[in-house]
């Protein structure tokens, strides 16, 4: 009980972690941060999780980055990664002015050179709107190109293609809270217990209420203990499940022909293909027996309201757009959208990746996914920014690291991002960044993507910051400052700025007010939000296009943001992972978080509770397997795939199928994506995280 501890002010704020945005309080006496409370609002109603109530002190650790550093005279770079304790040898602390100068000056010499598609950067979905707003405009007005991106490619990119193609907007359609609306939630490639753990709570309770919760997963997570259907299916097969299931709406005509009339098209198209998948076709596949396909099928289609959520177990992999054209295609088919309780909701992984996007921060598309290559839309933002913007799409996350073992890209800007850590087959991602002819990176500690850098610029934690945050239910949401940054460590809106103003552009922000006052001008959906209202309200959702507009909840009630209003059905045809067990690699490799960690570890192994509570590198495997490889739990083994090797503590886990394990991704001493294969899905660009081949064997070292 932490609640008698005297404080000097009270902040309210958001949770700096998953996407849920929980609303939160930082207590805070002197410099220091003494305890997080739950606020009352629509997003959290006062509960937090682990991650949001006790893992707040990596903004105090010692390893904080105080000062600007340069990379010394003919300090080699090498594709391992930097040992802390070299960090002196490797680095000199420098000015700002100074560090500045050679950061810039870098990328502007490489553009002059060799042209501006020589430069990328990579932005970041845990800073705020109006960073990632500024980040993705320097890289298109400042360095010339689109190529810029962030971790959204490795999580919901294919989730995000599938929805502009199908219905033409990438956002959710229903909140999560919608779900204690709905009579059937159908919750497929998700551990929300671990990853969402306060949007598990609306689920729980939904079920608790008699909701009927169907989990489909090949992993049996903790929030089966709540569902009417557990449908264990193996890896890889989700196509072929979700075909099975849309076979027997059809077959059984349970699907809604007036809605299919009226707001959608190319039915007769996937009614067509889905003949192919009938349900004792489908069974042997993905292992659930064919009786529970149709169960399941009849219950989704016939339910007043029934809706999908779904996590990283559909996006991440190299059919991802495949998985979620089939999720669209369930909603559409039943007429499953656009009323409360329905719908679909790809649930968002970082606190603001929903944001990030929104504002620009990919490839393809301006702010409010408006097309790069629009004429029309280019006209717009070039009288906007007053500046000659590139007609081609750019580079993707996977796509810049390719480019730069082929000298394509030289110069690098990385704000908040941990490739060296997030990228598959990461050894091939850190021999890359040590081939950069110039590396900036700005972040609050020395990740280890910042030891490959030539210049590391510190950055301000969440809690030290005022800026826009977009929860998974599209919530804009006030962060504010509860702490200043330590050190002459810096805010990332004033650091992107001096770096912009460095490579001739006249930037003049006063701070993110007037940032944010630019992204209403440049995106429709946001248009009627006033910072003032955020500071009354704290949380506004969009669509809320005029001042006044209380937002929109609920999304597609009438028609579709696609050129004809109509939804589009897109057949996808059931094909295998790129990489398959065989009899030297047998074990199926799939990655994700733990509940204590998150993304890379870089703030959460910073943060002394939640390091506390999972230290170590694990990896859970069924027990049967375990003791198959004479293994004990506890036991160090070693993984091993064609790319890489890592050795990790054993963990017996129920939950797991025969012949699969499973590793966080968030331990440098084992990185999990040593092991994992870079193939893309053809669509989204999006990595094969969620399979691959391992091999296990006992013993090892850490
Ligand atoms: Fe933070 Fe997500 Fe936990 Fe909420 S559920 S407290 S946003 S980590």
């Amino acid at each position: 009980d932490v609640g008698h501890l005297p404080v000097d002010k009270k902040v309210d704020s958001t949770c700096p972690y998953c996407g849920v945005g929980c609303l939160l309080t930082f207590n805070v006496r002197g410099d220091r941060i003494l305890y997080v409370e739950g606020r009352d609002g629509e997003t959290n109603h006062s509960r937090l999780c682990v991650k949001g109530r006790f893992g707040f002190d990596y903004v105090h650790h010692p390893h904080r980055l105080t000062k600007p550093l340069i990379r010394r005279e003919g300090a080699p770079k090498t594709p391992e990664l930097l040992d802390p304790a070299r960090m002196h040898e490797v680095f000199r602390e420098a000015s700002w002015e100074e560090a500045l100068d050679r950061a810039a000056g870098g990328l502007k010499r490489i553009r002059d050179q060799y042209g501006p598609k020589a430069l990328a950067g990579f932005g970041s979905a845990k800073g705020s709107n109006e960073e990632a707003y500024l980040f993705q405009k320097l890289v298109r007005t400042g360095f010339g190109s689109n190529n810029v991106d962030h971790c959204t490619r490795l999580c919901h990119a294919s989730s995000v293609v599938a929805l502009l193609e199908c219905i033409g907007s990438g956002a959710v359609s229903n909140p999560v809270a919608d779900v204690m609306q709905a009579e059937v939630i159908f919750l497929i490639g998700s551990n929300p217990t671990v990853n969402h753990p306060v949007a598990a709570t609306w689920i729980k309770n939904a079920a608790r209420q008699g909701a009927k919760l169907i989990v489909a997963d090949p992993v049996r997570t903790e929030i089966c203990r709540f569902a009417t259907h557990a449908l264990q299916f193996r890896p890889d097969t989700d196509v072929a499940l979700l075909n099975g299931i849309m076979h027997v709406i059809v077959e059984e005509e349970l699907y809604d022909q007036a809605f299919i009339a009226k707001r959608t098209e190319g039915f007769d198209n996937l009614r067509h293909h889905l003949k192919h998948y009938a349900p004792e076709r489908v069974a042997p596949v993905c292992g659930i027996p064919a009786d529970t396909i149709r169960e399941v099928a009849r219950l989704y289609a016939t339910s007043k309201a029934s809706m999908i959520l779904w996590g990283m177990g559909i996006s991440q992999h190299v059919h991802g757009t495949d998985n979620a054209r089939c999720l669209i295609s369930m909603a559409l088919m039943t007429g499953q959208i656009g009323r409360p309780g329905t719908g679909l909701h790809p649930l968002r992984g970082q606190n603001n990746v929903q944001g990030a996007s929104d504002v620009g921060l990919i490839p393809m598309v301006f702010p409010d996914y408006q097309p790069v290559g629009d004429p029309k839309v280019r006209e717009f933002f070039e009288r906007l920014w007053d500046a000659k913007l590139d007609p081609e799409p750019g580079l993707t996350v996977v796509e810049v690291i390719h480019a730069i073992e082929k000298g394509q890209i030289r110069g690098m800007y990385i704000e908040g991002e941990n490739p060296a850590m997030s990228d598959p087959n990461v050894a091939h991602a850190r021999a890359a960044l040590a081939k950069l002819e110039h590396l900036v990176v700005q972040d609050i500690f020395l990740t280890e993507t910042a030891g490959f850098a030539d210049v590391v610029l510190p950055a301000s934690a969440f809690p030290e910051k005022t800026g826009t945050f977009t929860n998974t239910d599209r919530r804009v949401q006030l962060g504010r400052p509860a702490i200043d940054p330590p050190g002459e460590a810096r805010q990332d809106l004033w650091i992107i700025q001096e770096i912009a103003r460095r490579m001739g552009l006249d930037w003049n922000y006063s701070g993110p007010r007037e940032v944010f006052e630019e992204m209403r001008r440049a995106m429709p959906n946001i248009a009627g939000i006033t910072w003032e209202r955020l500071e009354k309200e704290d949380s506004v959702i969009y669509p809320c296009g005029k001042e006044g507009d209380p937002g929109q909840a609920v999304i597609f009630t009438e028609s579709f943001p696609t050129t004809t209003g109509k939804g589009l059905f897109v057949p996808a045809e059931f094909t295998r992972a790129a990489e398959l067990p065989d009899d030297d690699y047998p074990f199926v490799f799939i990655t994700g978080r733990q509940l204590e960690h998150w993304h890379t570890g870089a703030m959460t192994r910073h943060a002394s509770v939640l390091d506390a509570i999972e230290p170590y590198p694990v990896v859970q495997m069924n027990p049967l397997d375990l003791a198959g490889l004479g293994v004990a739990p506890g036991d160090l083994v070693t993984l091993e795939s064609r790319r890489g090797r890592v050795s990790a503590y054993a963990r017996a886990d129920l939950g797991m199928q025969r012949g699969t394990a499973f590793m966080a991704f968030c331990y440098n001493e084992a990185a999990a994506n040593l092991l994992t294969n870079e193939v893309l899905d053809p669509d989204a660009k999006i990595p094969e995280f969620k399979f691959c081949a391992i091999r296990v064997r006992p013993g090892g070292e850490l």
